[in-house]
């Protein structure tokens, strides 16, 4: 099936524009324009007006418009896939389940905003007892979303879907990777939700991202790698615009002592060479206890016997991220390391054969750096707290996960990251009540879950008086015994 999602621009335009690219074949799949300052400033205007009509919608009024764009997701998916694999690369199968997934988010967000958001009682405490204390979570009016192209659904829509049901207008600028499916989403949403344009698109190149970043925004929610996130908040910087974080990651695996080493591998592989190594979240490092080293590289390769670049997984999508897959393999075998599965000869452009790396050393980059790629370390160690110890020993922390019975969950929580998965993979990305984002290099700030609603708000606090208290305390009626009434509410408070 072949989806149209161009030409969108006339040939004899006058414009700067720039194509979107079938990464398996180069073919130009459609041309975009390239936003500049004065129409991104103008999208946000039109997103300034649109946000006070949604946000008068009120929580009913937004969740039956999202419910009425999510039923139109989930009825034309397979087309959505379609494009996803044409621009991504990625496998159809892999683009239906990051679709899947998104709609799970997008369902969730809507119907949690009202009782997340809305107003909630909260004790007054004995110096206010004369006040009713309530505290509700205000949209903040335009969010600016970034986004990249590895997920180009699941990954902006943590913030478009949060934010919308939380009752802002979106300006989108997705990856000049992903335009098309950037389109295909804003273009869904105006279908199914007729009135001002509270989801609107803007494509282009950094420069288009900079622009949204200058621009009057009330957030800016930014997913990419952490070299543009420094790039991204210095520009937000300039109006004190607050940003969201989700940057790139290192992620470690571990399997304890009494981890079952089977499965581990199975979820190792998975988790390292799926979306072709490309996923934030994905395994780049895997550290195992001495009893059980032998066993799960003995696993892991004979499992990735079955795994191959363009069946398995697609193309790399960014032809630049080579050089760098590349780099990380001769770096570690240069240093001593070996490939116990594929090796220098793995990388065949447009497509990576699956690496997996042993005895690298630890300053490594394939160790320290994101390699992104379909590659693999594994490190032995002695045991569960040395895997703890080596895998927060880098600059990131966005995920991870550990395979282990005893000390499963003690482990999980040692592990310097926002999210780990204890006995399997990636588990967390499919709550939608669990928050998801990392610390360190790997940014701040949550999409998903309670707090992924919140992110794109202001909390807002109000006492509501009740009565007079008998001795005014905060007025310059106040009699001079307040002084020794205070004193002794002190002592009886908190003087015991
Ligand atoms: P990238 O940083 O190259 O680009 C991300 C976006 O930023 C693109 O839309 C790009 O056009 C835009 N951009 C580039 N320069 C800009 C500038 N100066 N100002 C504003 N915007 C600018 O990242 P990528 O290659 O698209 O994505 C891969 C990276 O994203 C990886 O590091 C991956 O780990 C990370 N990622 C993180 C998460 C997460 O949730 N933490 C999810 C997916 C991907």
């Amino acid at each position: 099936m072949s989806v149209d999602t161009g030409p969108k621009v006339a040939p004899h335009a006058e414009r700067a524009t720039f194509d979107s690219l079938d990464p398996a074949s180069g073919e130009v799949l459609a041309s975009y324009l390239v936003a500049d300052r004065a129409e991104v400033d103008a999208a946000v205007s039109r997103a300034r007006e649109a946000s006070i009509w949604w946000a008068e919608l009120g929580f009913d009024g937004r969740r039956s418009r999202l419910a009425t764009w999510r039923r139109s997701l989930a009825r034309r998916a397979e087309e959505l896939a379609e494009l996803m694999h044409q621009e991504n690369g990625k496998p159809k199968a892999d683009a239906v389940l990051e679709i899947l997934l998104t709609i799970e988010h997008l369902a969730w967000a809507a119907k949690a905003a009202p009782k997340v958001l809305g107003p909630h009682r909260v004790g007054s405490g004995l110096l206010a007892a004369n006040q009713a204390s309530t505290v509700e979570y205000a949209p903040l009016g335009v969010i600016g979303v970034i986004g990249p192209w590895n997920y180009p659904v699941y990954t902006p829509m943590g913030s478009i879907a949060y934010a919308l049901a939380a009752g802002n207008a979106v300006v989108f600028k997705p990856s000049e990777y992903t335009p098309g499916v950037g389109a295909w989403l804003a273009e869904s949403f105006a279908d199914s939700v007729t009135g001002p344009p509270v989801f609107q698109l803007v494509t282009g190149l950094g420069e288009t991202g900079a622009a949204l970043c200058r621009a009057k925004i009330d957030k800016l929610a930014f997913t990419g790698s952490s070299v543009t996130g420094r790039k991204v908040m210095a520009a937000c910087a300039q109006n004190l615009t607050p940003v969201l974080m989700e940057c790139g990651g290192k992620d470690a695996m571990i399997v304890d002592d009494d981890g079952d080493v089977g499965a581990a591998a199975d979820a190792a592989l998975w988790g390292a060479m799926s979306n072709a190594g490309q996923t934030c979240i994905g395994i780049e490092r895997v550290y195992v206890t001495e009893r059980n080293y032998d066993a799960f590289v003995r696993e892991l390769t004979t499992r990735a016997g079955a795994v191959h670049a363009g069946t398995s997984y697609g193309p790399i999508t960014m032809p630049s991220q080579i050089t760098i897959i590349e780099r990380h393999v001769n770096e570690a075998l240069d240093a001593g390391g070996r490939a116990v599965v594929g090796g220098r000869e793995s990388i065949r452009p447009p497509f990576v054969d699956p690496v997996v790396l042993v005895d690298v050393p630890s300053d490594a980059a394939a160790n320290t750096e994101e390699t992104f790629g379909p590659t693999l370390t594994v490190t032995k160690v002695r045991d569960g707290d040395e895997a703890v110890e080596q895998s927060n020993a880098t600059g990131y922390g966005l995920a991870g996960s550990v395979f282990g019975k005893a000390r499963g969950m003690e482990l999980a929580r040692r592990m310097r990251t926002g999210m780990t998965s204890v006995n399997s993979v990636i588990a967390f990305a499919t709550v939608p009540q669990l928050p998801f984002g990392g610390v360190g290099e790997s940014g701040f700030g949550r999409i998903h879950g309670a707090d992924g609603l919140r992110e794109f708000t202001r909390p807002k606090s109000i006492t509501h008086q009740r009565f007079a208290l008998p001795v005014p305390l905060t007025s310059f009626r106040r009699p001079a015994a307040a002084t020794g009434l205070l004193l002794r509410l002190i002592r009886m408070q908190h003087g015991r």
